[in-house]
């Protein structure tokens, strides 16, 4: 039996082994400084003693090493893709032309919004309105809805505020937040202050769902203000083997949507409340309430490039089928740079959204067009909201998701190779596209992963 100064011994000998293996914490973020200091940076071999070199108080955080994507995933995962990095300046977004102004939007202008104030027609009104269309997606639709108050996506900051000396493990820390939270991919991007809302819909769209089956919901104005110089994206892909066996608007689809907003919305507010419990403002925007339009973050952030689609982002792995959410943030990060990897240029040549789309919604035009001041394809997302909101062989639509060469159709060295080939421009698109239609990529049913359940006189709006 041990004596009591053996288990004394035992126990300082394990604050020894401790001691040996914390690194400083106050300072996992004075790291960066201290190492620039002493001529290291960019040689961190052993990022832990130069922590302790820097610190006094303990995050037991090791840095990772400078240009790391983070530490969990030490490399940006772009499945196979070509990707060059690109600018954000006052002539460029990404891959888009800026060739105007870029006035701020209102969401009041937003499809569901359109059809809720009957802009689009009765039955997109009464489609949208009608409770109970889908019983996941109703479900859905309640724990969206639980978490999308300003109350929980937003809030005062702590104050007391964490030193933050190195912007660039930060950066790394978070984006290792957001994986360790189920995000699939994560970007930083400077937010760019057009993407911010004029003025966001009162009630928001999903005060509107909690109040289907009223007849008619007035929606009002109000307006927005937020200026951060820094947006976080997260992405969660939506469920491929569900998309391999759905036509892309059974009723299914709405639910293929909301399982990826739920998923990012939960992301974005933990990571949004750990942000302000640092000492730093943090909004989440997520699609209960959005203060932001996407697409412009999304691009803002390395996370993709507009599409055919018009003002749907593609990401080189995933394509669109994912799913987003944001926040917004004077937390000190180092942002990532926007990406091209062929997007504009594969678009041109493939025409396969807007072949399929059952809305006639996608233009079948070569190039992009202005639109408020930018670039984009003169696709009419009117036409795609009547569609999903009034269709009735099941419940929205994500067709065009399920077409797409880049909406990866499976994990392999063939799609890798696919989309290599596809990244690097219009001759290359011809021979990827032929490809993909050659194999009956995004058109298939697969039967053997059918797994839910239709409720076909549920679809049913009168
Ligand atoms: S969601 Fe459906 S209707 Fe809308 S653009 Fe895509 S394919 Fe067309
Ligand atoms: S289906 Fe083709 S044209 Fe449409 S977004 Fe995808 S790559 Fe572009």
């Amino acid at each position: 039996m041990k004596g009591v100064k053996e288990m004394v011994d035992f126990t300082e000998n394990k604050k020894d082994l401790e001691k040996k293996f914390q690194v400083s914490r106050r300072g996992f973020l004075k790291t960066g400084a201290a190492a620039a200091a002493i001529g290291v940076f960019g040689a961190i071999k052993a990022p832990s003693k130069i922590a302790e070199a820097a610190v006094s108080s303990n995050y037991n955080y090791i840095p990772g090493n400078k240009g790391q994507w983070s530490k969990l995933r030490p490399e940006p995962n772009y499945g196979g893709a070509s990707v060059k990095y690109v600018e954000n300046n006052d002539q460029w977004l990404g891959t888009s032309k800026i060739v105007g102004t870029v006035k701020k939007t209102s969401e009041i202008d937003m499809g569901f919004s359109q059809a809720v104030r009957g802009l689009l027609g009765q039955k997109p009104k009464d489609g949208f309105l009608k409770a109970g269309r889908h019983p996941l997606a109703t479900a859905f639709g309640l724990a969206v809805g639980r978490i999308s108050d300003d109350s929980v996506v937003s809030g005062v900051p702590s104050q007391n505020k964490l030193p933050i000396p190195d912007p660039e493990q930060m950066s790394m820390h978070i984006k290792d937040l957001a994986y360790y939270l189920r995000a699939d991919e994560v970007g930083i991007g400077k937010m760019p202050e057009f993407a911010y809302y004029s003025h966001q819909m009162d009630p928001s769209l999903m005060g509107i769902v909690a109040r289907r089956g009223e007849k008619n919901i007035e929606i009002k104005e109000k307006p927005f203000n937020e200026k951060m110089p820094y947006v976080i994206v997260v992405a969660v892909e939506q469920h491929l083997e569900t998309y391999l066996a759905t036509n892309g608007y059974e009723g299914i689809a709405v639910s293929q949507s909301y399982r990826c907003y739920h998923a990012t919305a939960n992301i974005a507010i933990i990571m949004a409340k750990y942000i302000r419990e640092m000492g730093y403002h943090a909004r989440a925007h997520h699609f209960g309430n959005y203060g932001a339009v996407m697409t412009a973050c999304i691009i803002a952030a390395g996370m993709g490039e507009l599409t055919r689609t018009g003002d749907c982002a593609a990401h080189p792995r995933m394509g669109f089928r994912n799913k987003v959410a944001a926040i917004t943030t004077d937390l000190p990060l180092v942002p990532d740079k926007p990406i091209d990897f062929g997007m504009l240029d594969f678009c041109k040549i493939c025409n396969k959204c807007a072949e399929n789309c059952p809305a006639g919604a996608i233009t079948h035009d070569r190039d992009p067009v202005e639109h408020n001041g930018y670039l984009r394809w003169n696709s009419d997302f009117k036409k795609c909201t009547v569609f999903r909101t009034s269709q009735e062989d099941g419940f929205s639509c994500g067709r065009c998701i399920k077409v797409c060469p880049w909406s990866s159709k499976e994990d392999s060295w063939f799609h890798e190779a696919g989309v290599w080939i596809g990244s690097h421009g219009e001759s290359s698109a011809r021979f990827l596209k032929g490809i993909d239609d050659m194999f009956g990529y995004g058109t298939e049913i697969v039967e053997k992963y059918k797994w839910w359940l239709e409720w076909p006189d549920l679809y049913k709006i009168y």
